[in-house]
C-alpha cells in the first residue's frame, strides 16, 4: 500500500466576499492563492450579509448565479454557498467551526483574507476560536507592513507559520503571503454599470451578460453597457 499518498493532509482554502458581482481580481487572487500555497481546493465563499458595511446590490440568488458563471464546472476554483443558507448574521468562525465539523480534524482548513480585514480582526465575534479551527492566511500588496504591536502583532508573532506548515498542519497558523491583486473593484464595476459606461474585460464576459439580462446594477433595458 502507498502510505506516502494516503498520509497526505487535504488542505482547502476559502476566499470569502460580497462578490457584487465578482470579477477578475477575485478569480486571479483566488487562482494565485491556490497555487502559490498548493491547495487542494480553492473555494470561494460569498457572504450573506456582510457586518461591516451596505447590504449587497444583487440578491442573494444573483450572487449565486454570478459566481457559478464565473466558476466553470470542474474549474480550478469552486463555489462554496453554506454562508448564503444561514439566516441572521455570517460569523466567519461559525462557518470555520462548520467546515472543521464536515471534514474532520484531518484537513488543512485555511481562511484567505485581505491585510485590511486581518487589521479588523479585533472586534470579530470570537475570535480567540479561529486558530483553533483554521490557518488564516492574509494577502497583503508588495510594500505592506504589518503593526508592530497589539492584538494582531501578537497573532503575528505567536501564530507566524510557513506555506509548508500550512499543508502540513491542520490549523492554527497565520501566514502572510505577498500577492499583487489586479487592479478591480466590484464597486468600480457597479459604478461604470450605473453611468452606461462598459466594464467589459473586468469580468467574466458570461458574468455581465447575467448582469445586462437581469438588469442588475443600475442598467435599464433601453440602456446596457
Ligand atoms: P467592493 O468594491 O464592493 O468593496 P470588492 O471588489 O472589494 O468589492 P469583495 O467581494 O468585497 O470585492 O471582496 C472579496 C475579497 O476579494 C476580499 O478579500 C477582497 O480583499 C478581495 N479582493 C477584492 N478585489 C480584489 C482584487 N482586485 N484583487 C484581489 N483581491 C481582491
Amino acid at each position: 500500500m502507498d502510505t506516502s499518498a494516503s498520509n497526505r493532509r487535504r488542505s482547502i482554502a476559502l476566499f470569502g466576499g460580497t462578490f457584487d458581482p465578482v470579477h477578475f481580481g477575485h478569480l486571479r487572487m483566488a487562482l494565485e492563492l491556490r497555487q502559490a500555497l498548493g491547495f487542494d481546493q480553492m473555494r470561494l465563499l460569498p457572504c450573506r450579509q456582510p457586518h461591516h458595511r451596505q447590504s449587497p446590490r444583487a440578491s442573494v440568488q444573483q450572487r449565486r448565479d454570478m459566481l457559478t458563471l464565473a466558476l466553470e464546472k470542474g474549474g480550478e476554483l469552486q463555489l462554496d454557498e453554506r454562508e448564503l443558507h444561514r439566516a441572521g448574521p455570517t460569523f466567519t468562525v461559525d462557518t470555520l467551526e462548520d467546515l472543521r465539523a464536515e471534514l474532520g480534524t484531518e484537513v488543512s482548513i485555511s481562511f484567505c483574507m485581505g491585510l485590511d480585514s486581518l487589521l479588523t480582526l479585533p472586534s470579530w465575534h470570537r475570535r480567540e476560536r479561529l486558530l483553533q479551527v483554521a490557518h488564516l492566511v492574509v494577502v497583503a500588496r508588495p510594500g505592506w507592513r504589518l503593526p508592530e504591536d497589539g492584538e494582531v502583532a501578537r497573532l503575528l508573532r505567536e501564530h507566524a507559520g510557513t506555506r509548508a506548515q500550512i499543508r502540513e498542519e491542520a490549523q492554527g497558523r497565520l501566514l502572510v503571503c505577498e500577492q499583487t491583486p489586479l487592479p478591480i473593484s466590484a464597486s468600480q464595476i457597479r459604478r461604470l454599470l450605473a453611468q452606461r459606461q462598459s466594464p467589459r474585460f473586468l469580468l467574466p464576459a458570461a458574468v455581465l451578460q447575467y448582469i445586462e439580462d437581469n438588469q442588475l446594477y443600475g442598467i435599464t433595458a433601453s440602456g446596457g453597457s
